[in-house]
């Protein structure tokens, strides 16, 4: 009798995982839909790195995590997953994003992984396009992705949308967008605040490949992601890829105006284009021109360079500039 019920526990028991939410959720999609991933950096050129904080180089995490978003995706009836690239190799935001169009992505999403320069941030965050319709889709799947990430223990920072002069302030959306896919950047956590790198230690890059392949199925499976490639209306603000995206990660030095010194990001530049940087604690160096681009294109995320040059210190630019020198980075 005692071994009757343990056995009909445990068919029931298989009946709930068999036909549980969470299962029918991972695999209902039927309806095709073409989902791009975009490991973001890559290479060892401008832009290439990405953040770095030892161990971990934001170039060769976004692979790998971009990976095993793949593979479990690739799982789920109707939906076809591509990578913008699959080795570390250097690849224009431009390039990105027409690479989408042509394999006809209903859904860009570009993996990244977060720093900031007093290593006082925490969190995983989504960005979305700001335009109607891209910002609805951008915001749903964003949702839904979040709280994958927070289920694991990592704070929110919301989804969030920037606009700048020319449409979407971020390279990637606003170069996805004027080709009418609905593009995300999905920035998983810090690697340089501890709480961030001890939920990374526990869960590995394959618990946070799970948590985003969660939160992407959901959203294919909800009404918003079964009306991708039909509710999005035309971009607003067509901005044609036409700029390179290494110059717009690393602009060239400004030629000194008339009528005053010329600064880049608040910093001075001379006539050679020499950026004397002064960091938080009042120490200033000067760097070249070269060596200042190479720095901005290590702490921009897509075209943001200074969101990460408001507060390092010098000695950690310097240490950077000394490993690359070296062919480190
Ligand atoms: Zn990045």
């Amino acid at each position: 009798m005692k071994r009757n019920i343990g056995r009909l526990l445990w068919i029931f028991g298989l009946f709930l995982l068999v036909f549980s939410g969470t299962l029918v959720l991972e695999t209902e999609r039927a309806e095709a839909a073409v989902v791009v991933l975009d490991p973001g950096h890559g290479g060892a050129g401008t832009g290439g790195p990405g953040c770095i904080y030892p161990p971990y180089m934001e170039k060769l995490l976004t692979l790998e995590v971009a990976s095993r978003i793949k593979d479990e995706l690739s799982a789920v009836p109707g939906v076809t997953v591509y990578m913008t690239r699959t080795v570390d190799k250097e690849m224009s935001l431009v390039e990105r994003a027409l690479y989408a169009k042509s394999v006809g992505a209903d859904l860009l999403i570009s993996i990244h992984f977060n720093a900031s320069g007093p290593h006082d941030k925490t969190g995983t965050e989504v960005w979305t396009s700001a335009f109607p319709g891209y910002m609805q889709t951008g915001y749903a799947l964003g949702q839904q992705i979040l709280s994958r990430f927070t289920a694991l223990g990592f704070s929110s920072k919301g989804v969030k949308m920037k606009l700048g002069n020319s449409g979407d302030y971020y390279g990637i959306i606003r170069y996805g967008v004027s080709v009418g896919i609905p593009t995300v950047i999905v920035e998983q956590c810090f690697i340089d605040y501890p709480a961030d790198r001890a939920i990374m230690a526990s869960v590995g890059l394959s618990g946070l490949a799970h948590a985003d392949a969660q939160g992407i199925i959901s959203f294919l499976n909800s009404d918003a992601g079964k009306a991708l490639g039909s509710g999005v209306p035309a971009p607003v603000t067509p901005a044609a890829p036409a700029v390179p995206a290494a110059s717009a990660a690393a602009p060239a030095a400004a030629a000194p105006a008339a009528g005053g010194p010329a600064t880049k990001y608040g910093f001075p530049i001379d006539a050679a284009g020499n950026v004397t940087y002064t960091d938080g604690s009042g120490v200033s160096a000067v760097f070249s021109q070269a060596d200042w681009n190479w720095l901005l294109s290590n702490y921009s995320h897509t075209d943001d360079p200074e969101y990460f040059l408001k507060s390092l210190p010098v000695s950690d630019l310097q240490a950077l500039l000394q490993r690359h020198a070296a062919g480190q980075l």
